[in-house]
């Protein structure tokens, strides 16, 4: 095998690992590991990190498994996120996890950690929420004595000491991370007929369960052997996917969306292991848990589930497609996702000012015929290469 085909074949199959055996294997590798899940979109994967935990970003099951007690707990007009959320844990898919960690992401999300809390009492269950704004002043005192709390917690379950230096080194890892995602993301706006979205989702992917130094080599890797590869560019448009932040998309519909006409240049897909601003800056004598807060508070990028203070979501998305040279955005979302869905029309309301042309479809994790995406992907991609308009 080659080296790239050896590399998409391990990560695929650490992808379809949803036991997290390869968590597993991690923790028992040294003395004192543990290993937190953690729901889409916030995770303080810094603070986690310095407590000897590794951060492993649970997105659902997507195709891999099937709902049946899941379904049980929740009514049908709802996602499918946390039905297969639960039968993970059910089936002990999740035992690997010392405990688990719920954004205020959404209801949806904010009600799953009061079942599981009820379900899975051997779990550490935190639920955090994230100051939506970086006002009043005392949003930063807020948010710095929860994530203090959960370090201390951690460290004491760990063994480790709750130090300014596990913290730095903390920083120091992740920023690594993120700028090996960075590189990523350029490497796939300039030759995406080289790094396709199918691969680039899986080792990011890859990025919710592995030591941050671990994916920041892979990620290098990749990156190398996929340039190398010397495909040619095909005729196809460019575009932006929006609205899949949370519960995921099946691969397949990357693929086929891919292979009815797009380049997938810029995504909202993983959300939480990608830089959402500037990293937390710290020097050597400065305080790190600040810097991890001030990181959070100031986060650049607006999303569907943050307050957006100044009305900035619409013009920043018009600026991605500008730096990414991208021809329309596709917007991907969860079926019954208030967030997602509720953040369309103000995003479109922009794009139409800017002449900028999308289109627009549903998926659930679990979807298994793609027909009509791909031959509505197809018919936007031909219509915006015929007439430079959806
Ligand atoms: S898919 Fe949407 S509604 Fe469902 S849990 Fe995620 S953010 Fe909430």
């Amino acid at each position: 095998m080659t080296t790239i085909d050896t590399i998409v074949h391990d990560l695929e199959a650490r992808f379809d690992d949803v036991a997290l055996g390869h968590v597993r294997t991690w923790k028992q590798a040294g003395p004192n590991r543990l290993a937190i899940g953690c729901l889409p979109v916030f995770a303080p994967r810094e603070v986690l990190w310095a407590a000897n935990a590794l951060p492993v970003f649970v997105r659902g099951a997507g195709d891999r498994i099937e709902t049946i007690r899941g379904d049980a707990y929740y009514q049908s007009y709802i996602c499918h996120l946390p039905r297969s959320m639960l039968e993970l844990g059910l089936l002990g898919h999740l035992d690997a996890l010392d405990g688990m960690i719920f954004p205020n992401t959404c209801d949806v999300i904010r009600n799953l950690s009061g079942v599981w809390q009820s379900t899975f009492p051997q779990h550490v269950v935190r639920f955090i929420d994230p100051p939506q704004t970086a006002e009043p002043a005392s949003a930063a005192a807020y948010l710095r004595h929860e994530l203090t709390t959960l370090f201390r917690d951690l460290c004491a379950r760990s063994g480790v000491a709750p130090t300014a230096a596990r913290l730095h080194a903390a920083i120091a890892d992740l920023a690594a991370a993120h700028a090996g995602a960075r590189d990523l993301a350029n490497a796939r706006r300039e030759q995406p007929w080289n790094l396709p979205i199918d691969e680039v989702y899986l080792l990011r992917r890859a990025a919710d369960s592995m030591p941050p130094p671990a994916w920041t080599e892979l990620a290098r890797a990749y990156i190398a052997a996929a340039s190398a590869r010397g495909r040619k560019p095909e005729d196809r448009i460019r575009v932006c996917l929006v609205g899949a932040f949370c519960e995921q998309p099946p691969r397949a519909l990357l693929r086929a969306a891919e292979r009815a006409g797009c380049y997938i240049v810029d995504d909202d897909l993983t959300v939480g292991v990608e830089p959402n601003g500037p990293d937390p800056t710290v020097g050597d004598d400065g305080d790190p848990m600040a810097a991890i807060v001030d990181a959070w508070l100031h986060a650049t990028r607006p999303s569907a589930v943050r307050y957006d203070q100044h009305g900035q979501a619409g013009r920043e998305l018009v600026e991605r497609v500008k730096v990414n040279r991208a021809d329309g955005v596709l917007f991907a979302a969860p079926s019954f996702c208030d967030p997602a869905l509720l953040d369309q029309p103000r995003l479109t309301r922009v794009l139409d000012q800017h002449a900028v042309p999308y289109t627009a479809f549903k998926y659930s994790e679990n979807t298994g015929q793609f027909q009509a995406i791909r031959e509505q992907a197809g018919t936007f991609a031909d219509s915006v290469k015929l007439w430079g308009t959806a």
